[in-house]
């Protein structure tokens, strides 16, 4: 059976993918030309879900900056400083999909848990010189002080404690000795500041929860502004980049650094997120699809998730190369979802081993043909690609063809197969229908055909028009499936744009088509889970993860053309 292997980030030939210059590459350029010499990025998902294709963008703009110079690398980072969402599942599915879309952190994987003594330590170094105490107004209070944009905050009536007092608060509160919200810690810097992050920012609250690998060893755990900063400077991280929200946590970000003295402290640089149309790329709302069971899991086929999208069978090629040329911008936009769906095709037209295979089966009896013989035709796996081989297409008697390619009395400008009409079987012959069988309610169950013995292979012997040809699997040899066609998830472009409206009446009903008992040459044995395949003038398909001898499953990856563009010209 074949194995499935992925490209790595650069092709085999050396050549690498497409890559528009953009403003981050150009900023860290120009910064190497003024002689940088050390260059750290990271990526650092929150394990609280799976990782979507935004996060693919992230990543792939991470790892591809950290080639630019020799000895640069990009770290893979768990920000696991939410012990109530986070989960051990979540890590390693972050790790497989990061492995999977190419790149490779060798050494350099963390974790903001792992800091959590440093951080502590931190903290209590700005206790000690009066930029950190401890704060015993209840949450609500806190907010209320803080101001708003028009309005100064007010200094909490605990601000003036003393070093000693908020020392010992503060490692009475590691300690576990107060219930949750009694007191937080906060950094001392300034209520009346323009910049809102910067009035007196919570950095430890009481939180009595097990974390997924600490334990039960703290009962604080840090706020993100506050870990999140210090985990990039401790990695001597260059270059932070995040997504547009983050810009107004920057003035926080250099704060800190400043007060603890990083040298070469990381920059912190905002790129726009990607937003794709009919996709929801929010970890949040896709929990909720999971959760309520309008998926079947993280990995359903239907979820922009890479665990989706890898069972869905696209490949992480197309992933790469849809991120880079999306590129990186400083402003949000929405991405239109056919370009991901281009990249898709591109990839599996010019990759994918071609077979033949009838969804929605007919079967065919070529009167003419003997009873027991068969014979066999070489196709060629890949038409594009001569070194991709062929395959042998057994043929006899009776074929399956599609339902869809047969109609009784044709359409105008109908070329596929109606009586008397002589028609191509793909590569193996002509062929034309006699009789029509039916059972008694009029449905058709049965074609009756003849074959020209001369047509072997699907040339006409004297040079004869023959407009239509439909692809077959002989009914002796076939091997049944069940095909599952998967369609947008959503029917509404921005899904989330509607506040009155709950994100799950979006749903597209017609998502999900499963077909049983659809029939696929034998040569379909060849290819284990997750290979990719197409059926020729069907679509772009992948064996399901889960797919077992004697139950073959197929997920459709995507069809041949863009049915949706048609749809939408339409309305
Ligand atoms: P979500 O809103 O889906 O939960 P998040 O930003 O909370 O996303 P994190 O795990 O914190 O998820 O993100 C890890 C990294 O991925 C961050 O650097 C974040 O900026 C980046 N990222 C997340 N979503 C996108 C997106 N849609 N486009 C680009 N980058 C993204
Ligand atoms: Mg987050």
């Amino acid at each position: 059976m074949r194995a499935v292997s992925e490209t790595p980030p650069s092709a085999p030939s050396g050549k690498p993918e497409d890559h528009a210059p953009n403003f981050v590459d150009e900023l860290v350029q120009a910064e190497i030309d003024a002689g940088r010499t050390r260059l750290v990025t990271r990526f650092p998902p929150e394990p609280n879900g799976y990782l979507h294709i935004g996060h693919a963008k992230s990543i792939v703009t991470n790892f591809s900056l950290a080639r630019k110079l020799p000895g640069a690398h990009c770290n893979l980072r768990f920000d696991d400083t939410n012990p109530a969402k986070e989960e051990t599942e979540f890590v390693e599915s972050i790790q497989e999909d990061v492995r999977w879309l190419g790149f490779d952190w060798g050494e350099h994987c963390y974790f903001a848990s792992d800091y959590f003594q440093q951080l502590y330590d931190m903290a209590e170094r700005l206790i000690r010189e009066g930029k950190a105490y401890v704060d015993s107004q209840s949450l609500d209070d806190i907010r209320e002080g803080r101001g708003s944009f028009h309005q100064p905050g007010t200094e909490s009536p605990f601000r003036g404690r003393s070093v000693d007092e908020n020392l010992d608060l503060f490692r009475r509160m590691r300690a576990g000795e107060f219930d949750e919200g009694a007191h937080v810690l906060r950094a001392k810097i300034d209520m009346a500041s323009k910049d809102l992050k910067l009035r007196d920012p919570v950095m430890y609250r009481i939180l009595k929860v097990a974390h997924h690998r600490t334990g039960t060893a703290w009962s604080i755990y840090p706020m993100y502004d506050w870990a999140h900063g210090q985990s990039d400077a401790i990695e001597g991280v260059t270059h932070s980049i995040c997504t547009l929200e983050f810009q107004n946590h920057r003035g926080l970000y250099e704060w800190f650094h400043e007060q603890l003295g990083f040298q070469d402290p990381p920059r912190q640089i905002e790129f726009a997120r990607l937003n794709l149309t009919y996709t929801v790329l929010s970890k949040r709302s896709l929990q909720k699809l999971v959760a309520a069971g309008h998926v079947s899991g993280w990995d359903d086929p239907r979820m922009p998730t890479v665990a989706g999208l890898r069972r869905r069978g696209v490949s992480p090629a197309s992933i790469r190369a849809f991120c880079e040329r999306i590129g990186v911008s400083k402003r949000d936009s929405f991405v239109d979802v056919t370009l991901l769906e281009h990249a898709i095709r591109e990839d599996l037209n010019a990759t994918s081993p071609r077979l033949m295979g009838v969804l929605r089966p007919l079967r065919v009896v070529i009167e003419n043909y003997p009873e027991d013989a068969e014979e066999t035709f070489e196709l060629a796996l890949n038409p594009g690609d001569d070194a991709a081989g062929s395959r042998a297409v057994p043929f006899c008697r009776e074929v399956f063809v599609d339902r869809e390619d047969f109609m009784e009395v044709p359409a105008p400008k109908f070329w596929r197969i109606f009586p008397g009409n002589e028609v191509r079987l793909r590569g193996a012959c002509l062929l034309t229908v006699t009789r029509v069988i039916k059972d008694d309610a009029g449905e058709v169950t049965e074609l009756r055909a003849t074959w020209d013995p001369e047509s072997r292979g699907g040339n006409a012997p004297d040079g004869r028009k023959v407009k239509g040809t439909v692809h077959w699997v002989s009914a002796r040899h076939a091997v049944p499936a069940e095909v599952r066609l998967y369609d947008r998830l959503f029917t509404e472009e921005n899904p989330l744009s509607d506040e009155e409206r709950d994100l799950v009446e979006f749903l597209n009903p017609d998502s999900l088509e499963v077909l049983s008992g659809c029939m696929l040459e034998p040569a379909v044995r060849e290819f284990g889970p997750l290979s990719r395949l197409q059926l020729e003038r069907v679509g772009y398909f992948c064996v399901d993860a889960a797919s077992e001898d004697g139950g073959l499953v197929l997920n459709r990856t995507i069809a041949l053309k863009d049915s949706w563009a048609k749809v939408a010209a339409k309305r």
